[in-house]
């Protein structure tokens, strides 16, 4: 059985060996190509099973209705979270406008489809997760698409702007 299951049933990772894969990436100089690597592939979208194949990079708006930048609705520490995420300083929760499914009985339906927020460039996303760090936050929690339609958002935000200062999540004791 691997380490990770021997937590009487809970998926336990040892704290002091903790990196968090981005990081480690990172040290590796992966992070750049994978970053690079998402760019690209939003010149024809297929990154989730809508298959649009439309050219997000210019701008060009397919189901998820999301083009080029993230846009963000709103980020703050959320204590709403399950007690294993929120803890004591609540995780670092940003919400994405748009998504790509199309849940009629969405709690968030004016950000996922109606497009609460404003667009912010990967610099700026970095900015909104290095200050929820700076809050204390215990991690980074990416709310309202299904993840695989922004997953080039974040990516690209570590390494645009300062990687290295990126540490959650935090292993909590
Ligand atoms: S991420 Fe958006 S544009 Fe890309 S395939 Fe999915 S729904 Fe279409």
């Amino acid at each position: 059985m691997p380490a990770e299951l021997h937590g009487g049933g809970r998926f336990v990772l040892s704290r002091k060996d903790f990196v968090p894969a981005y990081v480690k990436a990172f040290e590796e100089g992966l992070l750049q190509k994978r970053a690079d690597q998402a760019v690209e592939s939003l010149g024809s979208c297929r990154v989730c099973p809508r298959d649009c194949q439309i050219d997000r990079f210019n701008n060009k708006i397919g189901v998820c209705k999301s083009g080029r930048q993230a846009r963000v609705a709103s980020a703050f520490p959320h204590f709403g979270e399950e007690d294993c995420l929120r803890a004591w300083n609540g995780s670092g929760t940003i919400f994405f406008g748009w998504c790509n499914l199309r849940c009629v009985f969405c709690q968030n339906f004016a950000t996922s489809q109606l497009g609460e927020g404003a667009e912010v460039t990967p610099a700026e996303l970095a900015g909104v997760m290095l200050d929820l760090q700076a809050a204390g936050c215990h991690n980074i929690n990416f709310v309202t698409p299904e993840p695989s339609s922004l997953l080039c958002w974040p990516v690209r935000a570590s390494p645009a702007d300062r990687a290295d200062s990126h540490t959650l999540p935090e292993q909590l004791p």
